[in-house]
């Protein structure tokens, strides 16, 4: 059964839940759409799904369609193997307060943004590698239900469904999109993500401090390691953490001590391998071995994927 027919006999009375494409599907098709949900779907369907959609005209005009949306502001989405596996209405939890989102799953990215116009015009569009997301459910509290959360190395965000079983085929399709494109390019699953921000109203005194009310005065500031709430004065302090940017993030004191006491241990146990190696180099060597290991004694080191050119800059 092919996902947009599947999913059309629950986009009826159920406004928020990932929609499909009714208006470029026929009459006759739709007559068969009742049997079927999304959350129906074995693995194995959603696969044979997202094979048979594949470079389809059908799967590109989508796209497009969803490209349309974005105008200008968007980025070109249509890519040789990338199908659109679902749509719909998110409440994404935001620092102020929570959201409406239009979120778009494809085989290999997630990609939401706000809406101007539904279905029409949408803004500030956010793509993240499917490769790099994991998902975690959440349960439901006071004022948040059906949530989950969707974490990133850059980013970690709280997201809302309108129901339970919304939520869960969600969680469970980008899941499966996840699995099938891990199998397929061999990376290992992400394990490291961002800290998801606390949402300001979460909190009306220093996460840290535990002593400053805020007002508008004394301002809220959200530590970038561990997304606390807290005050000026408990967040002084600016760490470069090169996955998240290349430039220093605010983080609370608490995390800048643990993260420059890791730092120095990185420093030391790097300092010695080098030492060893150095020992070891012949003596013709002498000369490069010191030269680098001034250099090293220079700038404190710090692994990283990235290059060392490109944690100095
Ligand atoms: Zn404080
Ligand atoms: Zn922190």
């Amino acid at each position: 059964m092919p996902f947009e027919q599947t999913l059309q006999c629950r986009t009826k009375d159920q406004p928020g839940c990932p929609k499909s494409y009714s208006h470029q599907i026929k009459e006759h098709q739709r007559r068969r759409l009742t049997a079927v949900s999304w959350r129906t779907l074995t693995e194995g369907l959603v696969s044979r799904m997202v094979d048979r959609l594949m470079n389809t005209e059908i799967n590109t005009q989508r796209i497009v369609a969803v490209e349309n949306c974005f105008g200008a502001t968007g980025q070109p989405l249509v890519l040789h193997g990338r199908v659109l596996v679902g749509e719909g209405l998110l409440t994404k939890v935001c620092r102020k307060k929570p959201k409406p989102r239009m979120f778009f799953l494809f085989n290999d990215i997630l990609v939401y943004g706000s809406i101007i116009i539904h279905k029409k015009k949408y803004t500030s569009q956010q793509i993240i590698p499917l490769e790099d997301v994991s998902v975690e459910d959440l349960p439901d509290n006071d004022s948040l239900k059906n949530q989950w959360m969707i974490k990133t190395s850059r980013k970690s965000f709280v997201v809302c469904a309108a129901t339970r079983p919304e939520k869960e085929d969600w969680m469970k399709h980008i899941n499966k999109c996840i699995k099938q494109l891990l199998e397929k390019t061999g990376k290992a699953p992400s394990t490291e993500h961002a800290a998801p921000w606390i949402p300001d109203k979460m909190t009306e005194i220093c996460m840290r401090c535990t002593q400053k009310k805020f007002n508008t005065l004394i301002r809220r500031h959200h530590c970038r390691n561990c997304g606390f709430v807290v005050c000026h004065s408990c967040s002084k302090h600016k760490f470069l953490m090169p996955k998240l940017s290349s430039k220093p993030l605010r983080v609370c004191t608490l995390c800048y001590n643990n993260l420059m006491e890791e730092k120095d241990k990185i420093s030391t146990l790097e300092r010695k391998a080098d030492e060893i190696t150095d020992l070891n180099d012949d003596e013709g060597d002498d000369k490069s071995s010191d030269d680098e290991k001034e250099e090293l004694g220079q700038e404190p080191l710090f692994l990283t994927d990235l290059s060392w050119s490109s944690f100095h800059t």
